[in-house]
């Protein structure tokens, strides 16, 4: 996006065939390069699996320069010393480079319910990655002016309407090449700084500050640099691509052997948990947390508890909307792993069921039930990480939301109904990437995603209503949270 192209230019204007991705206009692309990049059989027709590649999240650059850049970057390593000197200047040429070692960095701001120090230190691991494998050292700059600065948009953003975000999904962020030194990300993604639901900032950070620092997209799949959101894993280094390319631009590190930190390190800048247990008023504290935030899942059993999940934690509100906790998952259903994606209780058998990767959990109560976590997705092709579930009575069955598309399963066989999955539109009005859902005491089935939430009539399988959950549906629990507030 980046227009600029050339080191040094300031003030890009948008440029037609440097769009990004976007999956709505074919002749942006040339369809079988990009089938190439990809590694899709170049039909060069838009065909399922290049459209299904194409809506993947994804950095919102283009790729168009990419394969060559990447090439040049691959025949200079076989070729050796000659090319060398060619390879450099083209490559600088491209997408531009910094001058000095030494870069300050600025965080602009940063989404609502991510805490401040958190985020700070996410970032300053995200500069560590590329500062561990290249001569470049990074301060994050104490007063306003920056060399690179990471900021958080709404939509259109004044960089001109091919760079608009287009909410949750699609493109999740963009950044300049040198030396204009800008990241921007889009404030509609649900952002996290551990491995529970959402898009992890650390990931998306470390790519774009690439791009600051001048290194295009790569074709390799492994790479940071791969276009493609990737999710953060205990393996999670710099692939081979991404330090070539870092390298050629600003040479090894002055100790000479690069040093690669494993991706465990950085798993987790959100331990809330920690963050609160020292404070005062402790459980006041900790009730309110789901009300301010952003949950994982949430169910509602035969009595009308509701039970809300994040991280690996729950809480419990009470029919009459009373909130206990966060307790651990493991102290009311042992088994099952540190987070999950979905979790139902059905009706039918008045069993909890939970999701997670490709696994499913089955508990009466707090008992896991024999041959339980199963590798659903293997067994009875459930869709892996799946949006939300819940217990849908009018099919007395199980439906499971992962994109688009929603699922209806056999909670006895754990596979899926013939004809399904079926598309979301069905759903009149539920929109996609939802947190999770429940059908409440009241008849209807809700549905959250962030902070909103969708109240869907399953007779007239119609949206009635939506809003924001934490101060219009009193059954969570966070009116009587503000109340107690104002009191005391
Ligand atoms: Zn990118
Ligand atoms: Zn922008």
């Amino acid at each position: 996006m980046w227009g600029c192209i050339h080191p040094g230019c300031e003030n890009p204007a948008p440029r037609r065939d440097n769009a990004p991705h976007t999956n709505d206009a074919p002749n942006l692309f040339h369809s079988r390069e990009f089938q190439r990049l990809y590694h899709l059989s170049p039909s060069g027709k838009l065909d399922p699996s290049t459209m299904h590649q194409m809506s993947l999240p994804r950095c919102g650059m283009n790729d168009t320069r990419s394969f060559a850049a990447w090439k040049e970057r691959v025949d200079a390593l076989f070729l050796g010393q000659r090319a060398e000197k060619k390879r450099r200047r083209r490559y600088s040429h491209q997408s531009g480079q910094w001058y000095k070692r030494h870069l300050t960095y600025r965080v602009v701001n940063w989404p609502w319910y991510l805490p401040q120090q958190q985020v700070h230190l996410a970032v300053k691991a995200a500069f560590e990655l590329w500062s561990n494998v290249s001569s470049l050292v990074f301060w994050e700059a104490t007063s306003d002016s920056a060399d690179i600065r990471l900021t958080f948009f709404h939509g259109d953003h004044n960089d001109g309407t091919d760079n608009a975000f287009d909410g949750p999904g699609g493109a999740l962020a963009h950044a300049f090449f040198p030396r204009r030194g800008e990241a921007h990300f889009d404030n509609d993604e649900r952002w996290s700084l551990d491995s529970s639901k959402g898009r992890n900032l650390f990931v998306v950070v470390a790519h774009e500050i690439g791009h600051t620092l001048g290194l295009e997209h790569s074709p390799v799949r492994r790479a940071l640099m791969s276009p493609y959101y990737k999710k953060l894993g205990k393996d999670f280094v710099l692939s081979w691509d991404d330090i070539l390319a870092i390298q050629n631009l600003y040479g090894k590190p002055p100790w000479g052997s690069t040093v690669q930190l494993p991706g465990k390190l950085f798993a987790r800048f959100q331990d809330w948990s920690q963050d609160i247990e020292g404070r005062e008023h402790l459980n006041r504290n900790r009730s309110a947390h789901y009300c301010k935030s952003f949950f994982d899942a949430i169910t509602e059993d035969l009595e009308g508890n509701v039970y809300i999940f994040k991280g690996g934690y729950f809480w419990t509100i009470s029919k009459a909307g009373n909130a206990t906790g966060p307790q651990l998952l493991w102290t009311k259903w042992p088994g099952l792993p540190s987070t999950i994606d979905a979790a139902a209780f059905s009706e039918e058998d008045g069993k909890f069921y939970f999701f997670k990767g490709g696994r499913c959990w089955r508990y009466v109560g707090s008992s896991l039930e024999a041959g339980f976590p199963q590798k659903c997705s293997n067994t009875g092709d459930l869709p892996r990480h799946p949006d939300a579930s819940l217990y849908f009575q009018p099919l007395r069955h199980l439906v499971l939301f992962k994109g688009p598309k929603y699922y209806v399963v056999n909670e006895e066989t754990f596979q899926v109904e013939p004809y399904y999955p079926r598309s979301l539109r069905d759903w009149g009005g539920v929109p996609t990437m939802t947190n999770g859902a429940l059908t409440h005491s009241d008849g209807f089935v809700y549905f959250f995603r962030n902070d909103r939430f969708w109240k869907f009539d399953p007779d007239k399988l119609q949206v009635v209503a939506s809003g924001k959950w934490a101060p219009q549906l009193q059954w969570l629990g966070c009116q009587a949270e503000d109340s107690r507030k104002a009191g005391a």
